[in-house]
């Protein structure tokens, strides 16, 4: 038996529990892994409150990010004792997840710990943060230097948006930080933004070529958002589009594509290679100060993560929330 949130759906309804569950719910996987802490993301916040079809079996073990020590390995990859860390693949929605104390995965979707984090460290990173590494890096894919000019940073509270700020300021970009938020402003500076404007002025509908600003941007909102920040993208500038958080439409028009030659790129971390993800790490050692963490994070336990989750989707979480599963 292991302790874990589980999601079940029958005819009672969708509901999500704390509780002992027996290893037979975990599913096949030549690693069995106990788990040190998971975190909440978006994503997790969706299954967990049931507010979007993320999960696709049931019963599941949400949690799309854990880091823990590896119990046995039928893998030549990873040994007993070794301190793994997973990101994504589906894990929290096919596949039983982190917010556990025990997971069994498959070798193949496992990173070593990077040195420079710890356990906890590296959860309060997390998928939102490898996210954000993996939007920068394709900022400076496309050209997009520190020289070129401002940088946008949309949902710049959440998980995605607070790390972004972070690593860009870090690297010498100039952010302005969208927000819902104007509140927060204090905090948003702290990570490194150097001005805050209020969400309002770009969730609207809005024209197919706005003054140009944004040599960059980083968009975890989607929608009406994304579509007036490409709008608003200077000429040759890059879009890096992650996220959601206000919908998953995309209203624009070609406009900015077709005279102004911006590039949208698409992020992704649920899939994407390992080669990928170590490159997203490496990169995140070496730029994310510990100090970041103490700005960044909170810390709650397994039983108090399904109400954070709802406050999440609520738009009242801060930055990063880790979960100690034990
Ligand atoms: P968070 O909930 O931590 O942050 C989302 C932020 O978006 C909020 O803090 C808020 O910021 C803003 N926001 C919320 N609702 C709205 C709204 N209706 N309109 C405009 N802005 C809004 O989530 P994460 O940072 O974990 O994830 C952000 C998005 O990125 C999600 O959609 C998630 O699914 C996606 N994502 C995608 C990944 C990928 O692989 N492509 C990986 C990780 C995340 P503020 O209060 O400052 O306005």
């Amino acid at each position: 038996m292991f302790n874990a949130m589980l999601i079940e759906k029958d005819d009672q309804g969708y509901r999500t529990t704390v509780k002992n569950v027996d290893e037979s719910v975990l599913p096949e996987g030549d690693v069995t892994v106990n788990v040190l802490y998971s975190t909440l993301n978006y994503k997790d916040a969706l299954a967990i409150t049931g507010k979007a079809p993320v999960v696709r079996s049931f019963p599941m073990v949400p949690g799309i990010d854990l880091v823990g020590i590896v119990e046995h390995s039928d893998s030549d990859k990873f040994s007993a004792g070794d301190t793994v860390l997973l990101n994504g693949f589906g894990v929290g929605e096919t596949h039983c997840g982190g917010l556990a104390t025990k997971a069994r995965l498959k070798s193949d979707w496992l990173i070593a710990l990077p040195s420079a984090f710890t356990p906890r460290q590296a959860m309060a990173i997390g998928t939102a943060g490898y996210t954000a590494m993996l939007c920068v890096i394709a900022l400076e894919k496309n050209g997009v230097t520190p020289d070129k000019g401002e940088i946008l940073v949309t949902g710049a509270n959440g998980g995605v948006g607070s790390f972004a700020i972070a690593i860009l300021a870090k690297l010498g970009y100039t952010v302005v930080a969208s927000t819902g938020r104007v509140d927060e402003s204090d905090y948003l500076k702290k990570l490194g933004a150097s001005e805050i404007i209020d969400r309002a002025t770009l969730s609207e509908p809005g024209r197919p070529l706005a003054k140009e600003r944004w040599a960059g941007a980083v968009d975890s909102v989607g929608s009406h958002t994304l579509a007036n920040v490409c709008a608003s993208t200077k000429y040759g500038g890059t879009v890096a589009a992650c996220g959601l958080a206000q919908g998953m439409d995309l209203p624009a028009s070609v406009a900015p594509f077709i005279l102004r030659g911006i590039t949208l790129a698409g992020v992704d971390s649920v899939m994407r290679p390992i080669a990928d993800r170590v490159e997203a790490w490496q990169r995140l050692a070496g730029i994310i100060e510990p100090s970041v963490f103490d700005d960044i994070v909170q810390e709650v336990s397994l039983a108090e993560a399904q109400a954070v989750a709802s406050d999440l989707m609520d738009g009242k979480v801060r930055g990063r929330v880790v979960v100690d599963v034990n």
